[in-house]
């Protein structure tokens, strides 16, 4: 990289946030590498003017590499997927360990100047998201540790790991916990799509095929937030610029079922379908919601964009793509 701007590091760039970030990064007149193991035909966003690689950093080595010279380390890729694959790929999820400790060591070794973790609202207690009437989850709730089995322990592990690097080496860590972030550019199919694409896919397939009838996972009560992926991006940089070195929730508190999910991505598409629940598939925590207290007390800021509008942009994008195809 000859840029004498300051260098921003994406890992997982190739992925649905990360190709978000990169393409804000890059408005933003910053000088971008991109790292991720996919292929880069496979990379939901690309961009020719950003030092691109693949690279699998559970790799030591690659990390070195990946982070020589960078200023700012994004550290976002990991082995995951929605609740279908968490569920069912344990000990992949867990492996993303070797990825958030050898992108530490990197950053470490480099003296990058800040380095953000993407952790997860998976590492919130179990016993803390059994009702679909919840209590939107603090940070604190994250202890005593009963996190989402797999992938949620790996994360809460990850974010404990960032903070003893901040305390022993210096390393300038930041760490949000995202809750649900969906968008376009992002998975639709294939079985790591989450509850709003695969709704939207649902939906769309329902309407072009006349099959007028959705599966949905559960009794459709479960409630959930969501995140628009642009506000997930502002949340990064303005936590990744900030002093707040605690984990913050990064996540809307607009809580919905489900049901009122589907509702939503319904009225969007015009269309009223058959609703067929399958109760045994993966469901994840009953009920979960962001208490957005501590970032707006930290960052003066929370996520706002209505579900209604991220939707609207979402189905949009989704019906393109499954159009074209
Ligand atoms: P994503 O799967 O679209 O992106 C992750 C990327 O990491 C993928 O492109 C993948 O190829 C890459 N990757 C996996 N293993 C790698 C390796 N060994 N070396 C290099 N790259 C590798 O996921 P996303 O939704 O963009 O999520 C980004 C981050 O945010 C992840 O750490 C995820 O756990 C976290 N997160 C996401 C959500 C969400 O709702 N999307 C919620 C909470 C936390």
């Amino acid at each position: 990289m000859t840029n004498s701007r300051q260098l921003h590091l994406v890992t997982g760039a190739g992925g649905f946030i990360g190709g978000h970030l990169v393409r804000r990064l890059l408005e933003e007149g910053h000088a971008v590498r991109a790292v991720d193991s996919k292929p880069r035909s496979d990379w939901h966003q690309a961009f020719d003017e950003v030092d691109n690689h693949v690279a699998d950093l559970e790799d030591r080595n690659a990390c070195l590499e990946a982070a020589d010279g960078a200023h700012t380390i994004y550290n976002l890729a990991a082995d995951m997927g929605g609740m279908g694959f968490i569920e069912n790929n344990k000990a992949a999820c867990m492996q993303s360990v070797l990825i958030s400790t050898h992108m530490l060591m990197a950053a470490r070794d480099n003296a990058v100047q800040r380095f953000f973790y993407s952790s997860s609202a998976c590492v919130y207690a179990a016993d803390k998201q059994t009702d679909p009437e919840v209590t939107a989850l603090k940070e604190e709730d994250a202890y005593p540790a009963m996190p989402e089995d797999g992938y949620g322990w790996e994360k809460l592990f990850s974010e404990r790991m960032a903070r003893h690097f901040r305390e022993d080496y210096g390393l300038a860590t930041r760490v949000a916990r995202y809750h649900n972030v969906y968008g376009p550019n992002g998975t639709y199919d294939g079985g790591r799509e989450k509850a709003p694409a695969a709704i939207c896919r649902k939906v769309i397939q329902a309407k072009l095929s006349g099959d007028h009838r959705i599966e949905i996972w559960g009794d459709g009560e479960q409630t959930r937030s969501f995140m628009y992926v642009d506000d997930c991006v502002e949340g990064t940089l303005r936590l990744t610029a900030s002093d707040v070195t605690d984990p913050v929730n990064i996540g809307s508190d607009e809580l919905v079922t489900i049901n009122e999910l589907v509702s939503l991505v319904e009225d969007i598409a015009g269309i009223d379908l058959q609703r067929d629940y399958k109760l045994d598939a993966p469901q994840g925590v009953r009920g979960r919601n962001s208490d957005n207290t501590k970032i707006l007390s930290e960052l003066g800021w929370a996520p706002s964009t209505s579900l209604r509008d991220g939707l609207e942009r979402t189905y949009r994008w989704i019906h393109d793509q499954m159009s074209s195809s």
